[in-house]
């Protein structure tokens, strides 16, 4: 049953998946509209299964302890990054996930290389760790706007293409580092076209409760769409990896985006496949003789283990400490 949820979960995700060593180009290769023949009514329900799915795998991530998972999210301005992580992310135990937003650079930050502030907010062994923006930002804005470069005072502040070549390889040799050492790097690209761009600002603008959301900012990045897409373009090109695959994820509909999301998740997930831990038999020895000694101190009128009585009942009527005791005091 779990292979074959797998099985989907993975055949789901294929068709959003940049192939390693492909050459993309946004605009003709992926649709921000794309649904997959599913309707929003579907939606609903598939989430809540995703969801279901996320908070099994993991507590079994953070029981196994070995493994962790770094989600990285990038999109255009209102491409529905917060939203996709409150939704996506609902059923979790909030002590496994970490969530990091990355703005403009401290001076602090700018005063290290620029991996550095991200290798803070890696996840620890157990923990899925979310970037809500991500290193990509170095090949992103700041490949947008040069003036970013300057500010981190680089040996040779060269600007032109060999600099962003040498980030993508570093990029990748960092993101590989962490999967060889147990880290699995998920990177998600929700795809916003600009018509939904241009409504999603109206609607931020028009609703007062949306309005700390929008910034004059926002409108400058619009008017750099092109060079924004290209440079999108050259980054999933350049740095989705075998080990560290991108995900394109149409993003023009809320809902779908989120399904993505999560099935993208839930696959690396299942890829892990983390298990409860085997104690051992020496361990379960142990436990066995400790469970013994707590039974004999259970007081008069109580089960000398409601567990065990409760998960006996019905399969062998009494348990080897099913002895209850009466609730009357003997004399
Ligand atoms: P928001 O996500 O709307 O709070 O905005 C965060 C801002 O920080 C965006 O305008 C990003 O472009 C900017 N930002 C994030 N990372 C970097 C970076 N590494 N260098 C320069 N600007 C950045
Ligand atoms: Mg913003």
């Amino acid at each position: 049953m779990s292979d074959e949820r797998a099985g989907r979960i993975a055949d789901f995700i294929e068709p959003l998946r940049v192939e390693p060593g492909s050459t993309v180009r946004l605009g003709r290769d992926f649709d921000p509209r794309y649904k997959a023949g599913l309707k929003k009514r579907d939606g609903v329900e598939l989430l809540q299964t995703g969801v279901s799915l996320l908070a099994e795998y993991q507590e079994r991530l953070a029981a196994q302890d070995s493994h962790g998972v770094l989600l990285c999210l990038q999109a255009l301005d209102a491409g529905g990054k917060d939203g996709t992580i409150r939704h996506v992310m609902s059923g979790v135990n909030p002590q496994g996930v970490r969530v990091s937003s990355f703005k403009v650079p401290s001076a602090e930050e700018l005063d290290h290389d620029y991996l550095w502030r991200y290798a803070q907010r890696l996840p620890a062994r157990g923990e899925i760790a979310i970037f809500n923006r991500s290193h990509y930002e170095e090949v992103l804005v700041v490949r947008v706007h040069p003036e970013n470069l300057v500010r981190q005072r680089l040996p040779e502040v060269e600007g032109g293409r060999d600099l962003w070549d040498r980030r993508y390889r570093e990029i990748n040799r960092w993101e590989r580092y962490l999967t060889d050492n147990g880290f699995s790097v998920v990177k998600i690209f929700l795809n916003l076209s600009k018509e939904e761009q241009r409504t999603r600002f109206l609607k931020r603008i028009d609703r007062p409760e949306k309005n700390w959301k929008f910034s004059a900012a926002d409108v400058r990045e619009r008017r750099r769409w092109d060079d924004y897409q290209h440079a999108f373009s050259e980054m999933l090109s350049a740095t989705s990896t075998k080990w560290a695959p991108w995900y394109v994820v149409p993003a023009d509909r809320k809902w779908f985006a989120r399904i993505c999301a999560a099935a993208i998740l839930a696959h690396t997930l299942m890829e892990i496949d983390p298990q409860y831990p085997d104690v051992g038999d020496a361990a379960r020895k142990d436990l066995l003789a400790t469970k013994r000694d707590l039974e004999r101190e259970a007081p008069e009128g109580a089960a000398a283990d409601p567990y065990e009585d409760r998960s006996e009942k019905g399969r062998s009527g009494k348990g080897r400490s099913g002895k209850r005791r009466s609730g009357k005091r003997r004399g």
